[in-house]
């Protein structure tokens, strides 16, 4: 019951997923959602099919009868009115994960026999595939084996397996690295407007509220910085990387900036440090007097993030800034002296189409930074974007169609390897439209270790600010973590409880 479409619709409220006989809710949900993207499945962990439920997928797993020594793995697709069905058996004895990716596979099968899609990263469905590449290499297996082996298990494409081998081969020599080797996350998490696909915790300073906060914020960081200063010295932690990120760190004054690059400096050993980044982040909060600042303070790389050169786009997605801006500001952070600037972009923003992909591509090229990471569009519940797709007939919120955004990825893989840019970190995240990657390219020489690191989870972070994260990596890779507030109302307010839990962190790193 081929149906010829690419995936099937979105239908939030009557799709159910049904289990019978295992608790594999958490991949088989993942498995699915490669195949309807978007969607928030009704969840039947009893058993039973809803009875105003139109559409399902029940999945289940029985002891066979005959021949005795056997287990079931069946599957039935019931959508629009037509049902699809697929069985396979496997030893009794299975372990567990042999279940879960049997069943995880018959899965796959019937959903790509239903939709004819064959998803790029195929069932492979983690965050972090590179990782995959990594450990196959780590095995002893040559590149060529370990491509083999992956794409045999997952049914990952040729081109996607050629890129996150072409990013492991680059990461190789950059893991590992000694367990009291840190970095250092400071989070600023104002922006001049919020961007309509933005997920994150960052206030708009477009309000009052949000500008009247920021004073308090930067004292109560520097506080933290200074405090964070006190137990690299302790621990004898040597900081590789320092990455100030939001947010947009320029959207507060050169003054305050100046003042928490100060406390880093205080208390951080620079000269040691291989990578200072301060995200500049958007070209409106970009002035010659605050590149100055992060120039004269340390900071070796900083980013500047057009998102897309096309100013319907930049209007569509409410970033208050031209394409021009962005020209504007990158030419002003060189002549600053900066000789390591990042670009990001986003694939499969709203109002943007291929024609206009590459466009953007093109101008950023023409500017020559040091490395550019395009991001394929993600869409959270917490992004104004998420709702506003319901708004019908506006060109403003029309987000291209998964095959336009794979295409704008594949234009990327080409045209930046054609500049001298590799591919040096992978990543993908949960609600990223069809499923697709996030990839850093630099030139050779200008990758970002921070970026590397934090997505190989093998590097002990240390986060500073609202938002920001406490990640502790032992020396058996067991990972503690330990959350700052995420508001910065709160962060000022309760700062006195936040710092008591710096005794998890001091705990936590007594063990290094
Ligand atoms: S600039 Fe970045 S952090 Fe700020 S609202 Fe836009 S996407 Fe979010």
């Amino acid at each position: 019951m081929m149906q010829n479409k690419k995936y099937l619709r979105r239908q939030n409220s009557d799709f159910a997923l049904i289990f019978r006989g295992h608790n594999f809710s958490y991949e088989v949900q993942a498995v699915a959602k490669v195949f309807i993207p978007g969607i928030r499945f009704r969840l039947c962990e009893d058993g039973s099919i809803p009875e105003d439920c139109k559409d399902y997928i029940l999945t289940e797993i029985r002891n066979s009868e005959n021949p005795e020594n056997s287990k079931i793995l069946n599957l039935t697709i019931f959508y629009h009115n037509q049902e699809l069905r697929h069985s396979r058996e496997v030893p009794e004895n299975s372990e567990r994960d042999v279940l879960e990716y049997e069943l995880c596979v018959l899965l796959y099968s019937g959903l790509q026999e239903l939709t004819g899609y064959q998803p790029p990263w195929g069932m492979l469905t983690g965050i972090r595939p590179v990782r995959k590449v990594l450990q196959e290499l780590e095995k002893g297996l040559t590149p060529e084996q370990a491509c083999v082996n992956l794409q045999a298990k997952y049914f990952i494409s040729d081109e996607k397996i050629r890129i996150a081998l072409a990013t492991a081969l680059v990461q190789q020599p950059i893991l590992p690295h000694d367990a009291k080797q840190i970095g250092f996350y400071i989070a600023i998490p104002f922006c001049p407007t919020r961007c309509s696909y933005c997920s994150f915790v960052s206030h708009s300073i477009s309000t009052e509220n949000a500008r009247k906060l920021i004073p308090a914020y930067v004292r109560k960081l520097c506080e933290e910085i200074r405090m964070f200063g006190k137990i690299i010295r302790k621990f004898d932690l040597s900081v590789q990387s320092v990455y100030i990120g939001g947010g947009t760190p320029t959207a507060i004054s050169a003054q305050q900036l100046g003042e928490i690059m100060q406390a880093v400096q205080d208390s951080v050993d620079l000269q040691n440090v291989r990578e200072y980044t301060v995200e500049a982040g958007r070209a409106d909060t970009i002035t010659k007097e605050k590149l100055q600042v992060i120039y004269d303070m340390g900071a070796s790389r900083i980013s500047i993030n057009p998102q897309t050169m096309q100013d319907a786009v930049l209007q569509a997605v409410g970033r208050c800034h031209t394409a021009q801006q962005v020209t504007d500001a990158f030419l002003l952070a060189r002549e600053t002296g900066f000789t390591d600037i990042n670009m990001d972009l986003i694939a499969g923003l709203p109002a943007d189409d291929c024609a206009g992909f590459a466009d953007t591509l093109r101008k950023v090229l023409a500017l020559s930074p040091d490395s550019i990471t395009v991001h394929a569009l993600t869409l959270k519940r917490s992004a104004d974007l998420y709702h506003a797709g319901d708004v019908k007939n506006s060109e403003k919120f029309k987000i291209p169609e998964i095959p336009e955004i794979e295409q704008m990825l594949r234009l990327s893989a080409k045209m930046l390897p054609e500049n001298s840019y590799r591919p040096y970190y992978l990543y993908r995240q949960k609600n990223t439209i069809g499923n697709l990657e996030n990839i850093g390219y630099a030139k050779p020489c200008k990758e970002n270790l921070y970026n590397i690191l934090i997505m190989d989870e093998t590097q002990t972070i240390l986060g500073a600010g609202c938002g920001a994260s406490n990640k502790i990596i032992q020396r058996d890779g067991d990972i503690t973590r330990i959350m700052n507030y995420k508001f910065p109302y709160e962060y000022i307010h309760d700062f006195e409880k936040l710092m008591q839990k710096k005794a998890g962190i001091i705990r936590e790193l007594e063990k290094l």
